[in-house]
């Protein structure tokens, strides 16, 4: 991220797309781009950039751009959809960038190699820039395939999916089914498999999904609204039964709706949102939700962890969870665009929630023996579901030390709960650093150092296992990684999270 000149926020820029100025220079005509044209639209002055095969004038838009305008002129002529996914593929740059659209591109007709070419002749023909629905799997990975069939009774129908997984959990299931329409992801380490159909016939709202965990089947068993004979399941979606990359398949939003919001502190609150009863959806520990708002008829969405209602401070059991909610922490900030509208969300309203995303895994923290927790404001979020996973269910865990850095103790997130688990559990220790403390602040000050570090994260013994997990504003995490290798910590043994 850059700093923008002031008057280029995100808001200025849906101003600026609301004012009626011709933002594309062709004076609202739409026209098909060959990649011929598209080059030659490669300056900053005359900027034109492809992604998911629209193409979009972008120079009215360099001065707004989050990352930069040389980070735009990167793809500036060509084909820019890796590039913007790559970065922050969550963006919908669809709706931002709607007034900037100067047209498709040209269709460019593709040979299929010879021994496919009878499954996917209809398929010859490909917009430049999109991406390929269907991608031609070797034999190896057809095997790994999950597949699907389905069956019904009277009153249910049964839709059973083989993943072809031996250690499948509810966190790595996604189903909703909203209207008649089904979609089920199972999430396959880096892959998604999708079961997506508009079904054929009304069904109940409440739904169940059984995990068979050892031999990798998930069923999804809906209630008919009428006891009538299914001819068939439905119509399937054309990303029905695809294997993809998690990265290539688009976020998918639900709405869910805002239950109750407390105040944590003097700015920041803990909105409960309740998932439908239709959905399926667990975050797992240490990934993050995306929420999407109109505001001024400009989709914005931004990311947010999940957290728990409270910390629990038993640890002698896993602590039974509560499917129906997703707790977010939020800070609203005095000029944000996102926490400003999300605030004037009332309670019984509606917010889009994606599912979940990140890199971090829970194999990480599993065999670790001290645990280190640097968090800098709300970038505590990630720290809370993950400490209590490694208390609950990490037995080699020796130490779990939490150095929380606010500016100062009025900022502090849950501090009440922290001491009294560091009171009750002695194998957890928390530290608060202030970088704007008042008169009366005994504890200690600073920002991120690498003496602060020195003195705070320590192996419990010469070789134990040490994971380091970082998240604030980003120069604190950069800052703080860099101080952790030079104090002699391995990149397996930090974590930072990141967008
Ligand atoms: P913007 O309109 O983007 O910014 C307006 C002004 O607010 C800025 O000029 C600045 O003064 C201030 N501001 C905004 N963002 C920041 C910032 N990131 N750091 C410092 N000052 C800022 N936030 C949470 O509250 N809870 C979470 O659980 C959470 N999880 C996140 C997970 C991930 C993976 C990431 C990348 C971010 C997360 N965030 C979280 C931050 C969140 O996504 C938004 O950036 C934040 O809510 C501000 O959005 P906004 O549109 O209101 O502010
Ligand atoms: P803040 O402005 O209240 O600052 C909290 C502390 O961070 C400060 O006291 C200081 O110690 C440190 N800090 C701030 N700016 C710094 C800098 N430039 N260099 C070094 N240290 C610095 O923090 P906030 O408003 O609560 O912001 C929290 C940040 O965490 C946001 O940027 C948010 O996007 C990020 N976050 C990221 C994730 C994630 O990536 N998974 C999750 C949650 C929050």
């Amino acid at each position: 991220q850059v700093p923008l000149k002031p008057g280029r926020s995100l808001m200025d820029w849906i101003r600026l797309t609301k004012s009626g100025k011709d933002l594309t220079g062709l004076k609202g005509r739409l026209i098909e781009v060959t990649e011929d044209e598209l080059a030659k639209h490669n300056k900053k002055e005359d900027c034109w950039i492809c992604i998911r095969g629209f193409v979009y004038n972008v120079t009215p838009y360099m001065e707004y751009h989050p990352g930069g305008e040389d980070e735009l002129m990167k793809a500036a002529g060509t084909d820019g959809t890796d590039l913007f996914d790559q970065v922050h593929r969550w963006v919908n740059y669809e709706s931002m960038l709607k007034e900037c659209l100067v047209g498709r591109m040209a269709v460019k007709p593709i040979a299929a190699p010879k021994e496919i070419s009878s499954t996917l002749s209809e398929e010859k023909k490909q917009l430049n820039g999109m991406l390929s629905g269907k991608k031609v799997l070797s034999a190896s990975a057809k095997d790994l395939t999950p597949s699907y069939d389905w069956f019904q009774t009277d009153s249910l129908i049964t839709i059973v999916i083989y993943t072809k997984q031996k250690d499948m959990n509810a966190e790595l299931v996604i189903v909703d089914c909203q209207d008649k329409q089904l979609r089920g992801e199972i999430i396959v380490d880096d892959h998604s498999y999708l079961v997506e159909f508009d079904l054929d016939h009304a069904v109940q709202e409440d739904m169940a999904v059984n995990i068979a965990e050892k031999i990798g089947k998930v069923e999804i068993i809906l209630k008919k609204k009428d006891n009538i004979h299914w001819k068939m399941l439905g119509q399937p979606s054309e990303s029905h039964n695809t294997f993809i990359k998690r990265t290539d398949r688009g976020l998918f939003y639900r709405k869910c709706k805002l239950v109750s919001k407390t105040d944590v502190t003097h700015d920041t609150k803990l909105l409960c949102l309740m998932l439908p009863r239709s959905t399926h959806l667990r975050v797992p520990t240490g990934q993050h939700v995306y929420l999407k708002q109109i505001i001024a008829g400009t989709e914005v969405v931004k990311p947010y962890t999940p957290v728990l209602p409270f910390l629990p401070l038993d640890f002698k059991e896993p602590s039974g969870h509560d499917a129906a909610h997703i707790y977010l922490m939020v800070k609203i900030y005095s000029c944000g665009l996102f926490t400003q509208a999300l605030d004037q969300l009332q309670i019984g309203g509606y917010i889009s929630v994606s599912g979940p995303e990140g890199n971090f895994k829970k194999s990480q923290v599993q065999t670790s023996e001290d645990l280190f927790l640097l968090a800098a404001g709300t970038g505590f979020t990630p720290m809370v579901k993950l400490l209590n996973f490694a208390l609950t269910e990490v037995s080699c865990l020796r130490t779990a030390k939490l150095i929380f850095f606010n500016k100062t103790e009025d900022d502090i997130l849950w501090r009440n709960q922290l001491e009294q688990l560091a009171l009750k559990d002695e194998r957890f220790e928390v530290q608060f650093i202030l970088s704007q403390p008042t008169k009366g602040w005994v504890g200690k000050q600073g920002k991120i150092s690498s003496s602060l570090l020195s003195e705070f994260v320590k192996r419990s013994r010469k070789d134990s296992k040490v994971l380091i997990c970082i998240c604030g504003p980003t120069p604190f995490t950069e800052q703080g990684v860099q101080y952790l290798k030079s104090l002699g910590y391995c990149q397996e043994e930090i974590h930072a999270f990141t967008a």
